[in-house]
């Protein structure tokens, strides 16, 4: 096949191009705006990339996914700074521009994958059970709380991808991922910067390396579930690999034996740092108020675990439990680290 990736260098466009281009099966054409982490994970290989800005070369968009037969459009605004900080931005990206790649497949009747989230689901409301994706409401909080306008729009443009499917034949699926880690999330950030900081595992792992106190957001109680990347990017192996069954499905991609506390994980970080890379290491770790690190708007979602029993229908189960996939990831983080910081700063 001929797959396009819109958003190609993005932390899981990144991975998934190295992983398709490493297993040799398709054509793959990978489009963004820049291509620092291509080059960082694809190191002294080739890749056939092309500059696309889907905000503003929408006839390049639509004359690719017309010579494509499968369309990835991981193009995102994900970090919940942002969501505080630039809230139109994440609507203008996360709605209005890849509605653009979206009406494109709808016009030359080409196979989506769009990458949704699991902040979708927003909070718990108190509910125990993991998120379904065709059950569970999407409780999402008052509109002064800004943290919710990425989820909101995200939500509404699966809605808008569901109703394409309705009405005008559009083949898609919806992928819901929940907290990937692994090479190339985010990157480092040597100083705490409220508009701008990565999402947790970065900024644990830049306060480990630069020697500054790991921050717990209100102490750190809400839970998420962890997802080694590579078991993500098998995850959307999968669902290319079975067109049928993924057809006009929504599916949460993550690994629910993975959840931990943010505490948990600040400590087992911590713990890992000292034992594997750093015996001289002393983290500390503070507690913040949650206004202080992102600003008034912020809400958090309590707890996100997935029901994934769609994937496993399809024979993929995740292999990397919690200990592994922080390892594997932090073990990239400190051996590329020049290589990072030259690239995408800190
Ligand atoms: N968080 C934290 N310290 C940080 C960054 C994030 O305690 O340095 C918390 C955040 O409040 C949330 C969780 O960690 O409860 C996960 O945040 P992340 O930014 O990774 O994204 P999310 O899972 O909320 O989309």
């Amino acid at each position: 096949m001929k797959i396009a990736l819109f958003g190609a260098s993005g932390f899981v466009g990144s991975n998934l191009a190295h992983h398709l281009e490493r297993q040799g099966q398709h054509d793959i054409r990978l489009c963004d705006i820049e291509d620092k982490k291509l080059r960082l994970r694809f190191e002294n290989r080739s890749f056939d990339y092309e500059p696309v800005d889907i905000s503003a070369d929408t006839d390049r968009v639509d004359e690719i996914v017309a010579d494509s037969d499968l369309v990835f459009d991981l193009a995102a605004y994900v970090h919940p700074a942002m969501f505080i900080s630039n809230p139109l931005d994440v609507v203008q990206l996360n709605f209005f521009d890849c509605l653009g790649v979206i009406r494109s497949c709808v016009r030359h009747k080409k196979r989506l994958i769009h990458f949704s989230t699991s902040e979708v689901y927003g909070k718990t409301g108190g509910s125990v059970e993991p998120f379904r994706e065709d059950e569970t409401d999407l409780v999402l909080g008052p509109i002064r709380n800004q943290r919710w306008i990425y989820s909101c729009a995200k939500q509404l443009l699966d809605r808008m991808i569901f109703a394409y499917g309705v009405e005008h034949g559009l083949n898609y699926t919806l992928i819901r991922p929940f907290n990937f880690v692994g090479p190339l999330m985010d990157k480092f950030s040597k100083a705490w910067d409220r508009d701008d900081n990565p999402r947790v595992f970065a900024n644990f792992m830049s306060s480990l390396v630069y020697d500054r106190p790991m921050m717990l957001v209100d102490g750190g109680l809400n839970r998420r579930c962890f997802t080694y990347i590579d078991d993500a990017v098998s995850a959307l192996q999968a669902v290319i690999d079975h067109p049928n069954e993924t057809n006009r499905q929504i599916i949460n991609v993550g690994n629910p034996a993975n959840e931990t506390t943010i505490k948990g994980l600040a400590e087992m970080m911590a713990a890992l740092y000292i034992k594997e890379f750093e015996p001289s290491a002393h983290p500390s770790i503070e507690s913040v108020a949650s206004q202080d690190f992102y600003g008034r708007g912020y809400e958090d979602c309590d707890r996100r675990m997935p029901d994934i029993s769609k994937l496993t229908a399809i024979g993929w189960k995740p292999k990397y439990g919690l200990e592994e996939t922080l390892m594997n990831s932090m073990s990239y983080f400190v051996n590329n680290k020049t290589r990072m910081v030259e690239m995408l700063g800190d």
